[in-house]
């Protein structure tokens, strides 16, 4: 125990693993830019209320599909050559 507690370099290790982390399961809250939890409703260094991101959810499936309907249209292409 003692030994983990002086050894700077682990610590050091851990940290950065866990900045990645943050950084993929966090966003900035658009009223105080403060880094918050993606799935967060509300903020908690200013309690604003969050929208919830619905819209940004369906744009993202709107691609997925356009995407499938592309790849769909080149494998119909590569079929037909
Ligand atoms: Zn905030």
């Amino acid at each position: 125990m003692m030994d983990r507690q002086t050894s700077p370099e682990n610590k050091s290790e851990d940290k950065s693993e866990n900045n990645e982390k943050i950084i993929s399961d966090t966003k900035e809250c658009p009223y105080c830019a403060e880094t918050i939890k993606v799935k967060a409703k509300i903020c908690r260094f200013c309690n604003r209320v969050l929208a919830p991101d619905i819209s940004s959810q369906k744009e993202q499936e709107e691609t997925k599909l356009k995407l499938i309907a592309t790849m769909e249209r080149e494998v119909g292409q590569i079929a037909n050559v």
